[in-house]
């Protein structure tokens, strides 16, 4: 019973929609930009190379998602290119107190799972920035002999304020003049470990009254006695992002560095670095570019790591893999596909405008990928029994139906109908409101309704019980013997109604998970919010359902869709076949309003 694969790749994820990203990587290709590099040991590089940087100290979002997409995406689309494409994976790690190995190692989970790799030609391209530790010392070196850089003993305050703002210009340093030689002295002594945390900082000499805040002299080292989870004790003094990521990206040989928009004013910072170590001999033409794209924002989801973890913190959610939570270990158990994300992603697109998607179209991509491929099944959500009082008691009726209405090649579910059926609760009304076409009973000498069990029997209503508390707790109903679906007489019973239902003899009790959306304000963290008030209390509801015996087998993570309830995925930690859990994963219908 293993998941059919939709036998026409979805149209969406051939298309390969054209973007100002492509635009450009078609306008390098035609003048051969990257066409002539070689790497270290002389083969040809590809023409296009790009990475995903994350950095190790959360786990990745759907957010992410649209970056990995992107990324990983290009170096598929263009594997025609002059000597190939290729995307790495790099994991920016230079930050030494908030990354762990768990972390590491549930972002390569993700990323794989979404469909990617990076291995070309047989070499796998995972880098980590804390392996460039000494070639980024021995740039920042480097920089100083050449008078770009200098070691500034302000503190932290002075640095900040005399660092200016939007109005007002910055001011220089008093140590801003001190020699290559007095500067080179104290870096090394930084590095030896004879200053305390915050006794100096390397700084980049550029410009104190640039219009640009980030050319102020931005701080590209700084000390921090603390352990790293790759490099040990090895170093006291670490790397900022500015000078850490374009020296990465040159000494991966990345043509096309997208990053999301908050970093364009780091741009020229980014320009700036590799310009200066092309002056000093380290790396030549042609420098990688950084390009900005607009990220992700999700209506009634979070995409912050920080806000993630509180979440996870504060134990509002059942952890990092809760399936309310917009984590890609949160969706994956949620039920959603790695085609209906790389579905999602190409539909969104990618611009350099900021915007918010809505929910509805990340949960449209999921039905669209499933219904083409999960298996049907009759599940009854909230039961209620029904008894068919002239059906023998002793009898089973074999009946069938398809796995999936649209490929009887996959073969049909067999169930038997017995005299005690579970319906659902709520296809029954004593009072029926107007245009209810499922179970009523007799009243005022008309009738009770007539419906179809599908694939089974019509039986029309003849009356309930009721509990002392005047509950129902059972319909009663008598079935008519020559109505039986796919018979050729079935077709002289007209009904409205058609209801899905699971024989009490046969029915496997399971737990259903049914979720909702984690938020009930579509901006949860938009300006002074605090996105903890919009948690919706009633996001996730437990059920004790009825699944048709067809499902006794289903391997967790399974999904299927629950006729005239939606799609359900057996739950990847919790599903056993002796003890069912499912969990809802998307409804049938975008019902949400
Ligand atoms: P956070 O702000 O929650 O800490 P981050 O952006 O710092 O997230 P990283 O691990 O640095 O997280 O992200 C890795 C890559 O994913 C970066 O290139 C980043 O631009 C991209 N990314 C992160 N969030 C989004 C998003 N919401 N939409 C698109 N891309 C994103
Ligand atoms: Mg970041």
């Amino acid at each position: 019973m293993s998941e059919k694969k939709n036998p026409i790749p979805s149209k969406f994820e051939t298309l390969e929609v054209s973007n100002f990203l492509r635009q450009i990587i078609d306008a390098d290709l035609a003048q051969g930009k990257h066409s002539k590099r070689l790497d270290s040991s002389g083969k040809p590089l590809p023409s296009v190379i790009t990475r995903f940087p994350p950095e190790p100290n959360g786990y990745l979002h759907i957010g992410h998602a649209k970056s990995i997409c992107l990324n990983f995406g290009l170096a598929r689309d263009y594997a025609h290119a002059l000597n190939g494409a290729r995307c790495n994976m790099r994991f920016d790690d230079t930050n030494p107190s908030k990354e762990e190995t768990e972390y590491v190692d549930s972002i390569i989970d993700a990323v794989r799972w979404l469909g990617f790799d990076w291995i070309h030609e047989g070499v796998e391209h995972q880098h980590y920035a804390s392996d460039y530790f000494d070639q980024l010392y021995e740039f920042a070196e480097k920089l100083i002999e050449g008078n770009k850089a200098y070691v500034d003993s302000q503190s932290a305050d002075e640095i900040h304020k005399n660092r200016g703002n939007f109005t007002q210009l910055g001011t220089n340093s008093p140590f801003r003049n001190r020699s290559p030689e007095e500067n080179l002295a104290l870096f090394r002594e930084m590095k030896s470990g004879k200053y305390p945390d915050g006794a100096h900082v390397l700084r980049l000499k550029i410009d104190m009254s640039h219009p640009n805040i980030v050319l102020r002299d931005p701080v590209v080292y700084r000390i921090r006695h603390a352990h790293h989870h790759r490099t040990g004790d090895k170093w006291c003094i670490y790397p900022l992002y500015d000078f850490t990521h374009c020296i990465s990206d040159a000494l991966e040989n990345i043509t096309h560095s997208i990053c999301t928009l908050e970093f364009e004013n780091n741009r020229p910072l980014y320009d700036w670095v590799l310009e200066a170590l092309k002056e000093v001999g380290v790396f030549k033409d042609p420098l990688p570019k950084q390009y900005e794209f607009a990220r992700l924002n999700l209506t009634y989801a979070i995409t912050s790591k920080r806000k993630l973890l509180q979440l996870v913190e504060e134990k509002r959610v059942d952890g990092w893999d809760d399936p309310r939570m917009p984590t890609l270990v949160g969706i994956r158990r949620r039920g959603f596909t790695p085609e209906s994300i790389r579905l999602f992603c190409e539909r969104i697109g990618v611009s350099k405008a900021d915007s918010w998607i809505d929910m509805s179209v990340l949960e449209q991509a999921l039905r669209d990928d499933l219904d083409a491929r999960a298996e049907r099944a009759f599940v009854v959500l909230k039961p209620l029994k029904l008894i068919i009082d002239n059906f023998d008691a002793n009898h089973s009726e074999p009946c069938s139906a398809p796995k999936h209405p649209h490929h009887e090649d996959w073969g049909r579910r067999e169930f038997n109908l017995s005299k005690e059926l579970w319906i659902e609760e709520d296809d029954f009304m004593i009072e029926p409101v107007k245009g209810f076409f499922r179970l009523y009973p007799p009243a005022n000498g008309e009738a009770g309704s007539r419906v179809r069990l599908r694939h089974g029997f019509v039986i029309e209503c003849t009356g309930y019980d009721t509990d002392a508390s005047g509950k129902v707790i059972a319909v009663h109903a008598n079935y008519f013997p020559d109505s039986k679906s796919g018979t050729p007489e079935s077709n002289n019973y007209k009904v409205k109604g058609n209801l899905h239902w699971v024989s009490v003899k046969e029915g496997i009790k399971a737990e259903i998970r049914v979720y909702d959306r984690l938020f009930t304000d579509p901006h949860p963290d938009s300006g002074d919010k605090n996105f903890l008030d919009a948690i919706n209390q009633d996001s996730k509801q437990i059920l004790n359902a009825y699944l048709e015996p067809s499902l006794k087998d289903a391997p967790a993570e399974q999904r299927f869709q629950f006729e005239r309830h939606g799609y359900f995925v057996a739950d990847r930690i919790d599903h056993t076949a002796s003890k069912p859990v499912f969990n809802l994963c998307v409804g049938l219908k975008d019902t949400w309003k």
